[in-house]
């Protein structure tokens, strides 16, 4: 059993494939891909999105004339100087000012890839027109490479700058059904991640395993947790509100929510004969008589308690 090459990775590499990586960190290899290949138009528009306030304007004090795109967004799509693979000098990341664009960084994994399986040297641009794309289509191969674990450990960062810069970041949905490994309540959803993942187990199921898992183990719970949401509105509804006899008038008496009378609404009447029954009372001892009483669907109370 060989380990994973994804640095700090504690898992195994996949078994019975020649592929470098956990079945977890290829997962996220080709996510990674795929979030890039869907990032790059939101970079595109990065670069001249951002206007902040101050931004050029005659309030912002700023001393030079404002540059009329982002910086760190031209340097991460610019052309880049040289590939990583075609610089037998190794002075083409010195004349880069900050970190490689993505361009130049995705293309020299591409040679890298294109000498893994023997491509022609200098791989053209084909699949998906981009170099995330490109990549994306390659990436059996990449997976049984030596680099994987590297490649990986790139595209991690170099997509975490892309979404600092698009301020995008894959979105977490938690699922009903609980993990049919564990049975915790962990399976979520996650842009771009083209598995169900498990977060207290780590288990993957594709979506269609998903699916079809839930159905079946769905409708019971479903069942009972509208039981219990049932319950819950039942015990809501019967819960007994505190209230006050304000006074009688005739037959009814005037009851109020006990409460500090700036709160009080206007008082509701009750017959005070049904009251006094239910206390043990003699009317002339209700007024001013601190109650607790239900709450009906229909706000009429009921079930009349001393306090
Ligand atoms: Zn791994
Ligand atoms: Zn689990």
């Amino acid at each position: 059993m060989t380990g994973c090459t994804v640095p700090g990775c504690p898992r195994a590499a996949e078994e019975d494939t020649h592929r470098r990586l956990c079945p977890r960190c290829t997962h996220q290899l080709r996510a990674l891909l795929r979030e890039l290949v869907g990032q790059m138009p939101l970079l595109q528009a990065s670069l001249q999105l951002d206007r902040s306030p101050t931004t050029g304007s005659v309030h912002g004090g700023r001393a030079h004339s404002p540059m009329p795109v982002r910086g760190d967004v031209l340097t991460l799509l610019g052309p880049g100087s040289n590939s990583t693979l075609d610089d037998p000098y190794g002075d083409a990341r010195g004349d880069q000012d900050g970190p490689l664009p993505i361009d130049t960084h995705l293309r020299g994994w591409a040679e890298m890839t294109a000498l893994h399986v023997r491509l022609a040297p200098g791989p053209g641009i084909r699949p998906g027109r981009t170099w995330a794309a490109w990549l994306a289509a390659y990436a059996p191969w990449i997976l049984t490479a030596p680099w994987a674990g590297l490649f990986h450990q790139e595209l991690t960062e170099l997509v975490g700058r892309v979404r600092a810069i698009t301020r995008t970041e894959p979105r977490r949905r938690p699922l009903a059904a609980p993990c049919p490994s564990c049975g915790a309540f962990g399976l979520v959803e996650e842009d771009w991640q083209p598995y169900v993942e498990c977060v207290a187990c780590e288990l993957l199921l594709t979506p269609a395993e998903y699916v079809a898992y839930a159905r079946r183990v769905l409708p019971s719970l479903y069942r009972t947790a509208l039981q219990i949401w049932t319950h819950e509105r039942i015990a809501a509804m019967n819960e007994r509100v505190p209230v006050r006899v304000l006074l009688l008038i005739g037959d009814e008496a005037e009851i109020v929510a006990d409460v500090p009378p700036a709160e009080r609404a206007e008082p509701e009447r009750y017959p005070a004969a049904e009251i006094a029954e239910a206390l043990g009372v003699a009317l002339g001892e209700l007024p001013g008589k601190r109650l607790t009483a239900e709450a009906g669907a229909d706000d009429r109370l009921t079930g009349w308690q001393r306090a």
